[in-house]
């Protein structure tokens, strides 16, 4: 094991406040089964999954009901037992209504797992079809299917998988937990990473504001000597894939490539555990693990909830909303999504579920460009944001493409900084939208 004693960081990146107090210090709590839930068969990115149950039929918790359509697709299990009701479009927290399976739970509380494997035996074959067959996918945000995060084209050559437990969105502290809870199987998870991919060295990056997760990371791998901890500055948003590598391994990712272009797979925490779990245990992706934080929630806690459960559901075993909330967001509150619906389920990526006061949101209105620079000093890219969001504006795409809008990671920094509150993210976002349509119609014409 080696552990760096200075901690190693990029360039640019904000302090926002933490509020990691609120919930850094509660173990996750597993809530108990909902009475229903609506689970969306489209979880990560891809296709959607293809529903193979029909309105009226039984179903045994760990069953899959909807098997993948396509490369990239995984399939989705039903995490409770109960009976189908209906298939319809139903809201959605990534704001967009999507179809999705509406189960009502039964009395039945025994869950159909797969049987248990042994990790030492495994070929990577068998490892990336287990992990197919769990249903995981990448509990960092953008919910990409592991299995073909482990199936790597031929010409490049991995030679690292690096475990994101930085955490370096404010509120969030599940990765947090799971490393002080679950240590030995993110290790497990990690290994059989490596397995899969034929990559023979491993590395954990940690924030620094996490001293306990360091230490009991560090204990985890000392019979490790291929697979080290790694303390990284905490700062947003050291987590970002590009990021992390530049900490970790001094390794540059060339703006609109990625990370397996320097021989480099990153792994979330949680995926970790989700690999351990199918593995060893035989169960598939039924569970999301979330924060719920905020000062307007009256009891924040780590939960471990039935995929599916509806955001009312979690909201109120949490205690129920205060007076003074404002904004629901799902996810951290620099990359999250601001929620109105909270009949929307969870989902197996989501990581947060936050109840924000307008103190915290310090709303305040938007004023003209300063051309105080100060966007341009924070961005992790070093892109000009106050330029990419006026050509958004003004719709010039082409000049927004010439100055690197497609490799903006959307991270929100920017905006966070900005003394007049611009939403700059949001309208690179648009810009972003733009180039690809822009891109489809060439293609179609
Ligand atoms: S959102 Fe894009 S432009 Fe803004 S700081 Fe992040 S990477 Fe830079
Ligand atoms: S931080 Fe805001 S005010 Fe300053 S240059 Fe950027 S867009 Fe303008």
């Amino acid at each position: 094991m080696k552990l760096f004693k200075k901690a190693k960081t990029f360039h640019g990146g904000v302090h926002p406040n933490e509020y990691k107090e609120l919930t850094e210090n509660s173990a996750f709590e597993i809530m108990p089964n909902p009475a229903q839930i609506i689970v969306p068969i489209s979880q990560h990115i891809g296709k959607p999954a293809k529903p193979l149950v029909k309105k009226g039929e039984e179903v045994k918790a760990g069953a899959v009901i909807a098997e993948p359509d396509g490369f990239v697709s995984v399939p989705i299990h039903t995490s409770i037992s109960g009976k189908v009701v209906k298939i319809s479009k139903e809201s959605n927290v990534s704001g967009a209504p999507k179809h999705a399976i509406i189960i009502k739970a039964n009395e039945e509380n025994e869950v159909e797992l797969m049987p248990s494997l042994n990790p030492d035996t495994l070929t990577p074959e068998e490892i990336r079809a287990r992990v197919k067959e769990a249903g995981i996918v990448g509990q960092g945000g953008a919910a990409f299917p592991t299995y073909i995060k482990l199936t790597p084209p031929e010409d490049k050559k991995i030679d690292y998988v690096i475990l994101n437990g930085c955490e370096c969105e404010p509120y969030l502290t599940r990765d947090d937990r799971f490393m002080l809870e679950r240590s030995n199987d993110i290790i497990a998870g990690l290994k059989l990473a490596m397995k899969a991919l034929g990559v023979e060295k491993g590395a954990v990056g940690i924030e620094d504001n996490k001293p306990e997760a360091i230490d009991v990371m560090s204990v985890a791998v000392q019979d490790e000597p291929d697979i080290e901890v790694v303390k990284v500055k905490t700062k947003y948003p050291q987590g970002a894939e590009k990021m992390l590598i530049k900490a970790v391994l001094n390794r540059e990712v060339p703006p609109g490539k990625l990370p397996l272009d320097v021989g480099v797979v990153i792994q979330n925490i949680g995926t970790a555990v989700a690999i351990a779990d199918a593995v060893i245990k035989g169960e598939p992706e039924l569970t999301a693990a979330l924060t719920v934080s905020g000062l307007g929630i009256n009891n924040p806690k780590n939960l471990i909830v039935r995929v599916g459960t509806p955001l009312a559901d979690i909201l109120e075993y949490c205690g129920g909303v205060k007076d003074n909330a404002h904004k629901v967001v799902v996810g951290g509150p620099m990359m999250g999504v601001a929620q109105f619906d909270f009949a929307a389920p969870v989902m197996k990526a989501t990581s947060g579920i936050l109840v924000l006061t307008e103190e915290e949101i310090k709303a305040h209105e938007e004023t003209p460009c300063l051309n105080c620079g100060m966007c341009v000093g924070v961005c992790p890219l070093k892109l000009t944001p106050t330029k990419l969001a006026r050509y958004a504006q003004l719709d010039k795409i082409d000049e927004a493409e010439k100055l690197g809008i497609s490799v903006c990671i959307e991270c929100g920094t920017c905006a966070y900084t900005c003394p007049a509150n611009i939403p700059l993210v949001q309208w690179i976002r648009l810009g972003k939208e733009r180039v690809n349509q822009l891109k489809n119609d060439k293609k179609s014409a």
